[in-house]
């Protein structure tokens, strides 16, 4: 698959992610091996900005369901991805690899607040950059967040990691004729309700022109090989 090169990108961390096989919270062993991954793209020239889901810990939505009020519930899950960015800065400075945290919401004695020039510099001096407690705002996600700091800090693409290997026709954990796409429009996505990420994510990325690489990460090596263009993945541009 040929595709631009990209400098600096987006990788959007689920929660899920992080859980590695455990139904619940961070797994210390799955999280430091997410860290290699990442310091190895770092070694082959990328800049990477991070933001980190809480699916793991705590989502806004199911907890509105049972009853939770919805923008309470939110800040809670805001504050779940607060903890998952410092899971991941701890395991990336293990790694040797210098990260600073950046929180939508501010806590001067947890992290750094978001201000994107200051996030500008700490990518020019070889910083990861994770951003954590999505746009925050309620009644979003933080795939929304992703979108919306990759447009910021202009970044060439948005890489998101998930446990399947790309974008489907339908569930392929449930229908086995499904069909993967290597590249598929922004367009289409939102036309069939394809499941990339929510609709206000892939619109963001569509009216900004930020290409969106679905990829499994739970495959160790695989965020170096899409980054190289190889390996499978899922690419969803405007002119797919
Ligand atoms: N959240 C929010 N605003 C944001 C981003 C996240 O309110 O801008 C809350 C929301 O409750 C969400 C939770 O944080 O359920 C965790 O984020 P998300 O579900 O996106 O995590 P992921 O699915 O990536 O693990």
């Amino acid at each position: 698959m040929s595709r631009p090169p990209f400098k600096r990108i987006l990788l959007k961390l689920s929660g899920e992610a992080l859980m590695g096989n455990a139904g619940f919270g961070i797994d210390p062993a799955e999280t430091a091996r997410i860290a290699g991954e990442i310091k190895l793209a770092q070694a082959a020239g990328f800049e990477l900005c991070l933001v980190t889901g809480g699916g793991n810990i705590f989502r806004g939505l199911a907890a509105a369901a049972k009853g939770f009020d919805r923008a309470n519930a939110d800040y809670m899950g805001m504050l779940a991805t607060v903890m998952n960015a410092l899971a991941m800065q701890n395991a990336l400075e293990q790694a040797g690899v210098d990260t600073r945290v950046q929180s939508a919401i501010p806590m001067a004695s947890v992290c750094e607040p978001y201000i994107r020039r200051r996030a500008e510099r700490h990518l020019e001096k070889g910083r990861v950059v994770i951003f954590a407690a999505g746009t925050g705002n309620p009644y979003f996600t933080t795939d929304t967040a992703a979108a919306l700091r990759a447009a910021e800090m202009k970044c060439n693409a948005l890489f998101k990691g998930t446990s399947v290997d790309g974008v489907y026709d339908a569930d392929p954990k449930k229908v086995e004729t499904a069909k993967r796409y290597d590249r598929v429009g922004f367009s289409k996505v939102l036309a069939d309700d394809l499941k990339v990420m929510d609709a206000s994510a892939v619109s963001l990325c569509r009216d900004n022109d930020i290409p969106i690489v679905v990829f499994n990460i739970r495959e160790q090596g695989n965020l170096a090989r899409v980054l190289a263009g190889e390996g499978v993945s899922t690419i969803v541009t405007n002119e797919a």
